[in-house]
Parts: C-alpha cells; structure tokens; sequence
C-alpha cells in the first residue's frame, strides 16, 4: 500500500433526484453538499432538466428501468448510511423509489431517509405531477426520517395557506398525520412571499421580516422546535431547499441527532447564501464551499 496517512473512509450518502444542468439545484447541489460536508456522493437521477439560472426549457424523466438498476446497481456495492430524495416526477417513479425503500426496511437496513417534496422552481416550472404527489404521500413520506417542504410546497399538501407562524406549526401536525413520516421541518424561508404585510383574519402575530424561521416537528411526541436565523438580503438562492435537505443527510451518515443535523444544515445554507453570487441572467447558486466559515 502506498505511504501517507490513513484518511478515514467518508460514509456514503445517495441523492436520488433531478439534475440540473445549470448546476444549481437538484443533483448537482447534493453533491456538492455531500462533498463539502464530509460524504462520499452516489446518484440516482430520475429525471434531467435543461436548465439555467432563470427557466427550465425542457424535463426528461429518466426510464424506470434505469431508474430500477441505478439503484439495485448501488445497493449491490454502495449502499446508503443516509439517502436524499429530490425530484420525482411521475407516480410511476415515485412508487418505483418507493418499492426499493421498503425492499431496504424489509431487508432490516435502516439509514436516514430524507424527503424533500420538490414540487416547482422558484422560477415556476413544475416538476412533480398530481399524482406523484399523493404517490409521495403514500409511499414515500412513511419511510422518510425527516420530510422538508418550504411554505408552498407545505399549503399544496395540507390544502390551505400559511398566512402565520401558528399556521406553519398547524401545517406541521397535519403533515405528520397524514404522511407519517419520522419528522417535518416545515420551511419559512418564503413565509413573506405574498403577503405584502397583510394582517390574518384572526390577528394572530404575522411572520418576523427580519428573520427566517423553520419550525421542526418529531412524531415521537416532543415538542416542536423554531430555528431562527436573521434574513438574509441576498437574492442568490438556488437551490437551497435542495442543499439544506442534502446537508441534513450528511450530517446524519455521520450520527449526529436530528435536531442538531437540521440546526447545522441550516447554518450550512445560511452560510452558502451570504457567499452566493449571480453568475447569470437568473438568481445565482448558493455557494458550497469553506465549511466551516474560515
Ligand atoms: N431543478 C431541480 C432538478 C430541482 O430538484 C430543484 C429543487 O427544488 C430545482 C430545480 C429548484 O430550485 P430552485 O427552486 O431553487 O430554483
């Protein structure tokens, strides 16, 4: 063997989603949070995107068969300690992805499965079907350690709007109860999108412009937790939902609690936005690199 010291083997954390050519989101976002956070990266792509910083031109939903044998393929060789999943476009690869994570739990292999319901970009382009969504509820969300949706994706799955900070933790108890998974970290990040400072009809305190607040919910009966963090000005957000739910991934290939792998995951992005520049027309990628912040 040749000389040096022994670095220790990373643990492997897979990204089962979109790619995203601009280099953005999706896939390529995971990645580079794996990487930077201390994992061996895997992909399964379920579908490409032709991308930029500003619009999607065109999706292409990967085969079920490749689907299938990318991922029978890694669990042969490279199996996951933690997986994210992204983008699922169709039922037809959500159940596909669903069936290989019960195969898993049959199998008694129980990493860390964490859910990001990507449903459209920031810049409006749908990603995920109706159908896929109720699939992903069924199947997907009662395997998962942790769902992360932002406060869209949250009002399309529990069916109303999130006008507070007592309608996100609402929105909380409803998604635990109707997907069954482990946790929820429902996002505040876009909470004022929308608004434009209008008081709810029941005068309960409105979001705080100054900060952005998530608020993580467990199903085994602890109390929910708000994780704040001062908002940041920066207009350079792509792919952060998909960078936070990678990040907590990584943290928990490396054991760490949940609450202090969503705590860290948070300052990683936090982190990654106040870095994040504009490289195109669109608003411009979170920046993955330097952590911690030197
Ligand atoms: N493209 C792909 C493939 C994604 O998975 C995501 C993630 O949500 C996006 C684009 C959206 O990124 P954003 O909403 O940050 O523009």
């Amino acid at each position: 063997v040749a000389g040096g010291p022994q670095l220790p083997v990373p643990p492997i954390v897979w990204s089962i989603a979109g790619s995203d050519s601009g280099g953005g989101a999706g896939v390529q976002a995971d990645l580079q949070a794996f990487h930077a956070l201390g994992c061996h990266g895997c992909s399964v792509i379920t579908a490409l995107t032709a991308q930029n910083s500003h619009q999607v031109r065109k999706v292409e939903v990967s085969s079920l068969d490749m689907l299938r044998t990318t991922l029978a393929t890694l669990e042969d060789d490279m199996p996951a300690k933690a997986i994210k999943i992204g983008m699922l476009a169709t039922a037809d690869v959500v159940r596909a992805v669903g069936i290989f994570l019960s195969e898993k739990a049959t199998e008694g292999s129980s990493g860390a499965v964490i859910c990001d319901p990507v449903m459209v970009t920031s810049s409006g382009s749908v990603l995920q079907d109706e159908l896929a969504r109720q699939a992903m509820i069924d199947t997907i969300f009662p395997r998962a350690t942790l769902i992360t949706p932002n406060k869209h994706e949250a009002e399309m799955l529990v069916g109303y709007t999130l006008r507070t900070p007592e309608d996100l933790e609402r929105a909380a108890h409803d998604l635990l109860a109707m997907g069954k998974s482990g946790a929820v970290l429902v996002k505040g990040g876009h909470a004022l999108d929308g608004l434009g400072g209008e008081r709810s009809a029941s005068g309960e305190g409105l979001f705080d412009a100054a900060v952005a607040q998530d608020y993580l919910l467990e199903s085994n009966g602890k109390s929910g937790l708000w994780i704040t963090s001062p908002r940041l000005e920066n207009q350079n957000t792509h792919g952060t939902g998909c960078t936070l739910s990678s990040a907590v991934a990584a943290f928990l290939a490396q054991d760490l609690p949940l609450v202090d792998a969503v705590v860290l995951a948070k300052a990683y992005v936090s982190q990654g936005i106040r870095a994040a520049r504009k490289l195109g027309r669109g608003p411009g990628p979170v920046q993955q690199t330097g952590w911690p912040a030197s």
